[in-house]
C-alpha cells in the first residue's frame, strides 16, 4: 500500500485530493496548520523545515515510506504591487514555494531509496495569464511550475515524476474568502469559462489521481492545467 501525504489537507483542494487517494487505496498522511480531526492529520506549517521534518518522519513511522506528495498548501494575497511590504512578499513566496522546497526535500530520500515516487504540485492558472494585485502570489505559484520541470529532469532517472497541475477558479474556502472580500466575481469568472461553471475541488483531485496513478509513470515536468478551458 503506498503512503502519499497531502499538504494544504485540512481544507478544499488538499481535503478533495486527500478523499479521492483514500478512495484509490493509498494511506494518506494530512499536513496542514489545522489539519482538523483526520486521524491521520499532522499539525505542520509547510514554511518551518522542522515542523515538516517532524510530520513527515511521523507520518512514515505510522504508514512506511513516503513516496506519493501533493502540494496544495498555499496562501492568496491581494493587494497593489506598489503596497506590499517585503514581508508579505516573503510570507506569499514562503508558503507557495518555500513550502514546497521543504516538504519535496523531506520525502525525496524516501522516493530515491524505492526508485519510484509521484509529486505533484498545485500551482495556479494565473501564472499563465498574469493577475493583478496578486504579484507575489503569480511569482511564487510560476517558480514552483519551474521548479517542478527541473525537479523532473533531475529525478526522472531515480523512478520519480514531478508535475504541475494549476486550477482555474476551484470553489473552497479560499476562493469564496477571496469572492466574499470582492478580489473575484464568481458569476464573471464562469461566463467566461468555456465549460461554463466553476471548478470543484474534485476536478482536481481526479488530475492529481491520474498524475500519480502507476500509468501516468511515462508524464513528468507537464503543468496540467485543469481551468475549464479559461486562461490554457
Ligand atoms: P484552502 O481551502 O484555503 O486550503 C489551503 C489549505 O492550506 C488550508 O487548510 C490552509 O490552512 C493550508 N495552509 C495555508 N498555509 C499553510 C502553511 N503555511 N502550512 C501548512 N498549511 C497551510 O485553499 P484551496 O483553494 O483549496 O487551495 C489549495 C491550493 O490550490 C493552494 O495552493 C492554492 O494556491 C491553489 N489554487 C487554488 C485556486 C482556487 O480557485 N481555489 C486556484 C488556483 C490555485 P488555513 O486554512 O489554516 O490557512
Amino acid at each position: 500500500m503506498k503512503t502519499a501525504i497531502v499538504t494544504g489537507g485540512g481544507s478544499g483542494i488538499g481535503q478533495a485530493v486527500v478523499r479521492r487517494l483514500r478512495a484509490d487505496g493509498l494511506n494518506v498522511a494530512v499536513l496542514d496548520l489545522k489539519p482538523g480531526d483526520d486521524e491521520a492529520g499532522f499539525v505542520a506549517d509547510v514554511t518551518n523545515r522542522a515542523q515538516v521534518e517532524e510530520a513527515v518522519g511521523a507520518a512514515r513511522e505510522k504508514y512506511g515510506p513516503i513516496t506519493v506528495l501533493v502540494n496544495a498548501a498555499g496562501l492568496e494575497m491581494f493587494r497593489r504591487f506598489t503596497d506590499i511590504t517585503f514581508d508579505d512578499w516573503q510570507r506569499v513566496i514562503d508558503v507557495n514555494l518555500n513550502g514546497v522546497f521543504h516538504c519535496v526535500q523531506a520525502v525525496l530520500p524516501d522516493m530515491i531509496e524505492a526508485g519510484w515516487g509521484r509529486i505533484v504540485n498545485i500551482s495556479s492558472s494565473s501564472t499563465h495569464s498574469g493577475q493583478p494585485y496578486m504579484s507575489p502570489y503569480v511569482a511564487a505559484k510560476s517558480a514552483v511550475n519551474g521548479l517542478t520541470k527541473s525537479l523532473a529532469l533531475e529525478y526522472g532517472p531515480a523512478g520519480i515524476t514531478v508535475n504541475a497541475v494549476p486550477p482555474g477558479f476551484i470553489d473552497t474556502p479560499m476562493l469564496r474568502k477571496s469572492a466574499e472580500r470582492g478580489y473575484v466575481k464568481v458569476e464573471e469568472s464562469i461566463a467566461s469559462t468555456p465549460v461554463r461553471r466553476i471548478g470543484k475541488p474534485e476536478d482536481i483531485a481526479a488530475a492529481c489521481a491520474f498524475l500519480i496513478s502507476e500509468e501516468a509513470g511515462y508524464i513528468t515536468g507537464q503543468i496540467l492545467g485543469v481551468n475549464g478551458g479559461r486562461n490554457t
